[in-house]
């Protein structure tokens, strides 16, 4: 079943089959299960979708998304609205959103070890 995150009137981002690309899970029946998807960004290049392994504790961009973004104008305005709102730092696209995905399992790595 696929994974459909919208913005409305913004970007949407669609992902196929879900499967952790560190320990295999697959997200049993439904394909999400024991997913998270907290660390997914909103970059000027659309949602990029970050999934998080509740069964490995892996966080990983899955490579089968589907992007689609509506109105590219508003779009950089929310983005850049928001980074104000939260103090985050603005994701220009998926490169800089896997750099950040590096780094969150790095620190995952160090908090295990
Ligand atoms: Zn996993």
């Amino acid at each position: 079943m696929p994974l459909k995150f919208r913005l409305r009137g913004l970007a949407e981002t669609f992902v196929d089959n879900i499967q952790c690309c560190n320990c295999g899970h697959d997200g049993g029946d439904d394909g999400d299960q024991a997913f998270k998807t907290e660390h997914t960004r909103v970059t000027y290049a659309g949602i990029i979708v970050v999934i998080e392994c509740e069964i490995c504790g892996h966080v990983f961009v899955p490579d089968n998304q589907r992007r689609g973004v509506i109105n590219s104008g508003k779009l950089r305005n929310a983005v850049e609205k928001d980074s104000k709102n939260t103090g985050q730092p603005i994701f220009q696209g998926v490169d800089a959103v896997k750099l950040e995905v590096e780094r969150i399992n790095a620190e995952i790595g160090r908090n295990i070890h």
